[in-house]
């Protein structure tokens, strides 16, 4: 078969797998994205027959793709489906992947709900970095410490059991490697995709840790879903945007070391996670899980509150 059609039906090729060598048209691309979704899930007992499924839809092409395939799977797999979203607050920007979210909610018929922070903590992102002296922390750690915490509660009003994400393999990857940078080796026994946390109530799974994030966009763009048009205008990636270039850098040298990197990921974390369960105390303020009696989310909080009197307006 010549290299330029699918080596699966033999159409007019659309894409060339680097790591594999696999020529792919169109559908055959898309369905390979589906398929390989399916055995993640199968892989790690991700989903279960009877399973409601909070799948958390930021409105980006990640996480739109993911209902879309979860969409796609989910008759067969047995599950229910519902769109988690949060707003975190973000003028100009939020607004835009809120509407995709909804666009592709209504259109594959999944209940969806979102919640806000400002609802949550009665302050949104914009006012709550405002407050905040920006060398105490990161936009996207505060940012990050709160969404966790804002899905949690989106999944609890909705009645899921189980929360799926759209962190891809490439998310996998230098989620790891940052951990090893930053010395963070209880994070890295976190990532176990067969960890399971008693002391938080919804399993948390990504169907999508062993597909490229350059697949997954491809999946977004051939399934015609809606293209964000906007960063957000806080991103602060740092040490990670630094992480994902090499990462690439060394694919495109060496097509399928990311594949490579997230097997040894994968088994490292699977030793870490045995070696070491987490034990975990309820938070004194809010009663959550956490590791010291006092949980990021109300720790982050006080930050943003110690530095400022709190104008009315945030009532609104
Ligand atoms: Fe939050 Fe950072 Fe994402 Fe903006 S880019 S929404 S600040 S995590
Ligand atoms: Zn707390």
């Amino acid at each position: 078969m010549s290299s330029s059609s699918c080596s699966r039906c033999g159409s007019p090729s659309f894409y060339t797998r680097r790591y594999s060598g696999e020529v792919l048209c169109k559908d055959c691309f898309g369905a390979s994205i589906v398929e390989k979704t399916r055995r993640t899930i199968k892989r790690y007992g991700m989903l279960r027959r009877g399973d409601k499924v909070g799948v958390a839809v930021s409105g980006g092409k990640d996480s739109l793709s993911l209902l879309a395939v979860l969409h796609s799977l989910s008759a067969a797999g047995g599950y229910e489906l519902v769109a988690l979203t949060v707003d975190e607050g973000v003028k100009g920007y939020r607004e835009e992947s809120i509407q995709h979210a909804d666009w592709l909610a209504n259109k594959l018929g999944v209940p969806h709900t979102t919640v806000s922070y400002k609802g949550l903590y009665g302050f949104d992102l914009d006012a709550a970095l405002d407050w905040t002296d920006k060398r105490e922390v990161s936009s996207c750690s505060m940012c990050g410490v709160f969404r966790r915490r804002a899905i949690d509660e989106a999944a609890q009003q909705t009645g899921v059991d189980v929360i799926a994400t759209a962190h891809n393999l490439d998310d996998f990857v230098q989620t790891f490697m940052m951990n090893l940078m930053h010395g963070d080796v209880d994070r890295i026994g976190w990532l176990d995709p067969l960890i399971v946390d008693s002391n938080f109530p919804f399993r948390r799974v990504k169907p999508f840790m062993e597909v490229y994030e350059e697949e997954v966009a491809l999946y977004a763009h051939l399934s015609g879903l809606p293209f964000q048009s906007r960063n957000c205008p806080y991103m602060h990636e740092g040490l990670r945007s630094e992480v994902r270039d090499y990462l690439n850098e060394l694919e495109s040298k060496h097509p399928g070391m990311k594949n490579t990197l997230l097997r040894s990921s994968l088994s490292v974390t699977a030793k870490i996670s045995q070696a070491k369960t987490k034990e975990m105390i309820p938070c004194q303020s809010c009663g959550n899980p956490s590791s010291s009696g006092d949980c990021a989310v109300c720790r982050m909080q006080r930050l943003v509150m110690d530095h400022t009197t709190v104008p009315s307006s945030a009532d609104e």
